[in-house]
């Protein structure tokens, strides 16, 4: 019996490691697959889940996988989708998951990715059931762009719920936005104006070959060195005096002081791989190493097979010994994965 508890304590008291040697602190869960969006480089033509309700984890599933993920060094969990806030009562898994800032070792950090349309109504909710931060997608402060983009004519609800998550104390809100060239590129500048008139965190991220529709080529990607410098042009900008670690974002401030805060993520043309600290679970219970990785492991099979803490923490383990060194988007045999963003959790 001592002999077994010493194992469980060896075996649950060492970070994650790939094989590699970087250690695995952040998780990205993927609530559900479905979008009421129908953004372009995503998941243009709504394409139907693709797996029955049954095979998606439960929210005691979830629950049970990231109290251990956490018992393992995971130190900040996103929840994502699809939509995240189209499952039903959110607040109830994240009323769930911030118990685990109070155990031992700790989750730091619970932070949301929306498009931001159900806002109005619930962010106080959302506030009130224990999340930290939200960060809301929004690829257009045009109307006709935002619709073109997104499919939906909804900007006016995505801006209400931006402020409606300010109001509740969702803090520090980060705004994604998407920037494809012949698309929003013509917006860069007036993002950063946004950033600076409401003290948010800008974040211009690349076009990566994730859409459904695998329709990515790459003379659509407006680069981070293109972002920078268009921003540059209307509001001169210094980096941010922060170790970059693992963050996904080079970040800066403006140089004249005012609020709000610039960051880019240029997967493509700047990769971070070698600080890469995440691993994704899809809604269906999939352990993804990589967002461009080819092949997934079912974790929840594994839970489901009536596996102990223990074996499933061996699994685990296992698992992460066969993250990829790097994506390969710019290697000639590349193959883009057969699920867009959507399915994966972004
Ligand atoms: N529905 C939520 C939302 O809209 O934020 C969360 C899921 S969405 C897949 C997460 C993020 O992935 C969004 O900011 C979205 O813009 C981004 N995304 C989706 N497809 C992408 C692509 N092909 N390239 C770059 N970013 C993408």
């Amino acid at each position: 019996m001592i002999a077994r508890m010493q194992v469980r304590t060896i075996s649950e008291s060492s970070v994650l490691r790939d094989s590699y040697g970087r250690p695995i602190r952040d998780l990205r869960v993927s609530l559900t697959d479905r979008c009421n969006f129908r953004c372009f480089y995503c998941l243009p033509h709504g394409e139907p889940p693709i797996a029955p309700k049954e095979q998606m984890l439960s929210y005691e599933e979830i629950e049970y996988v990231c109290q251990i993920f956490v018992a393992l060094g995971i130190e900040k969990i996103r929840l994502t989708g699809g939509e995240p806030m189209m499952r039903r009562d959110i607040e109830t898994i994240i009323r769930k998951l911030t118990k685990l800032k109070t155990a031992e070792p700790a989750l730091h950090d619970l932070a949301l990715t929306t498009n931001g349309y159900f806002l109005p109504e619930r962010a106080q909710g959302l506030k009130d059931a224990g999340l930290d931060r939200i960060t809301i997608s929004v690829d257009s402060l045009k109307r006709d762009v935002f619709k073109r983009m997104t499919g939906v004519d909804v900007l006016d609800k995505v801006l209400a719920g931006i402020a409606a998550a300010k109001e509740a104390g969702l803090e520090p809100i980060k705004i994604n936005a998407v920037i494809v060239r012949g698309h929003n590129e013509d917006e860069v500048a007036d993002f950063a104006a946004f950033a600076r008139d409401y003290d948010v965190k800008m974040r211009f991220i690349e076009f990566m070959p994730l859409d459904s529709g695998h329709e990515w080529d790459r003379k659509d990607v407006f680069s981070g060195k293109e972002i920078r410098d268009r921003i540059s042009e209307r509001f001169p900008l210094v980096a941010l005096d922060v170790a970059r670690g693992s963050e996904t974002s080079s970040r800066y401030r403006f140089a004249d002081g005012a609020p709000g805060e610039v960051g880019i993520i240029a997967p493509v043309t700047e990769p971070f791989c070698g600080a890469c600290s995440r691993i994704r679970l899809t809604a269906d219970g999939q352990i993804r190493t990589c967002l461009f990785s080819t092949v997934e492991h079912s974790l929840r099979d594994v839970v489901r097979s009536g596996a102990s803490r223990h074996e499933i923490i061996d699994y685990i383990r296992s698992v992460i010994l066969k993250k990829e060194p790097r994506h390969f988007i710019n290697d000639p045999e590349f193959v883009a994965p057969s699920r867009s963003m959507s399915f994966i959790g972004g």
